[in-house]
């Protein structure tokens, strides 16, 4: 059978990217629709095929107890409001993935766990590039030693945050509902990528930040942080996030015989691989895949195999625990250990 996904939170990226990936999804379906715009959701739901019955607004959403059709209920909504509505999830019955970040703070996420241990349901949070070919490519390689001992990793990721022009950018640069600014939003894939390439977890962190807080883009969230990771083995990962530069999406892992380089290495549809070597370099061909499906896939099966998913809730809560320790190094000017 297809586990059935009730989808809370019909903006930019639920719409774009998530609900149309189902078509493609071997064991998950959109079964409900969960919005505070009626018309916006009659309009999904008919594209869709959403009976009418099963579309709740955000006053009514706790009532998806009652509803069998909904196994997992999939939380689409800026970071601030996920803990809310994961808990109220959890107290429904239903098994939860949410977006990343997993929450604002250490306490939300925690809040997060409990509640889905509690009710014995499922959390997972959506990190997609975790299902991503290219990336599980590169941590392959890296693994079975093709770069030699791994030395150090780079990742950047960057954007113009345009909030007077994209509605989806609009919360991006208010505190309460992003958590935080490019660090939060983006910076979090250099961070979980600097994890899953060394498959270590990072012992120190030291972190500097500069944003023009003239630009009202940025009253409340930061602009720009730079981050260095010390991991147990000597890997040093230095991570980048920004809001005010054109668009960057990438890492490069440096071992002692070789360079692995993803660019884009989290983007949507492309990813591009090189390997260099001291005799030259070269592109492996590698299939591009529809991660957006894998991801809710693999939380179908873990539903249906009663299986512990691969980024759980405790993988988010790591990394919101690294980025209050990034933020708080980048304000006492000192590295923190974690
Ligand atoms: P968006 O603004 O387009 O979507 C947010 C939705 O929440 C909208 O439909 C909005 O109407 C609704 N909403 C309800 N109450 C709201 C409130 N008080 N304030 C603002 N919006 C409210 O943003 P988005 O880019 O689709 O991001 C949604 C979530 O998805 C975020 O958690 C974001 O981090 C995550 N996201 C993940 C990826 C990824 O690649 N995994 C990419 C983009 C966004």
């Amino acid at each position: 059978r297809k586990v059935g996904f009730a989808i809370v939170g019909l903006g930019k990226y639920a719409q774009e990217q998530m609900m149309p990936a189902f078509k493609e999804s071997k064991h998950a379906k959109i079964t409900a629709l969960v919005s505070g715009s009626p018309e916006k959701m009659q309009k999904l739901a008919k594209e869709y095929s959403v009976d009418a019955k099963n579309c709740y607004s955000y006053q009514n959403f706790d009532s998806i107890k009652d509803n069998p059709a909904v196994d997992v209920v999939y939380v689409v909504l800026p970071p601030g409001m996920h803990a809310e509505y994961v808990v109220r999830a959890a107290q429904a019955g239903k098994h939860v993935l949410t977006e990343k970040p997993m929450a604002n703070t250490v306490a939300e996420c925690q809040r997060m766990i409990d509640a889905c241990r509690k009710a014995g349901k499922k959390l997972m949070v959506a990190y997609r590039a975790q299902f991503e070919p290219f990336n599980l490519e590169a941590i392959d390689r890296i693994k079975k030693g093709e770069l030699g001992k791994l030395r150090y990793v780079t990742s950047d990721h960057g954007r113009q945050v345009k909030p007077t022009e994209d509605k989806a950018d609009e919360w991006r640069v208010v505190k309460k509902l992003a958590g935080g600014g490019s660090l939060m939003d983006i910076g979090i894939y250099s961070l979980n990528a600097a994890r899953y390439l060394t498959g270590e977890e990072p012992v120190e962190v030291m972190a500097m930040e500069s944003t023009d807080h003239s630009d009202p883009r940025f009253k409340e969230v930061e602009d720009q942080i730079h981050f260095t990771l010390r991991f147990p083995s000597g890997v040093l990962a230095t991570c980048t996030s920004a809001y005010s530069i054109e668009t960057v999406k990438r890492f490069r892992a440096f071992g002692e015989k070789a360079f692995l380089d993803l660019d884009p290495a989290t983007d949507y549809y492309e990813h591009n691989m090189t390997i260099g070597k001291a005799d030259g370099e070269m592109k492996p061909s590698i299939k591009e895949g529809n991660q957006f499906a894998a991801e809710l896939d693999h939380m179908a099966e873990c539903v249906l195999e009663n299986k512990t998913p691969k980024t759980p809730g405790e993988e988010g809560l790591r990394d919101i625990k690294l980025i209050m320790a990034i933020y708080e190094s980048a304000r006492k000017g000192k590295p923190v250990k974690v």
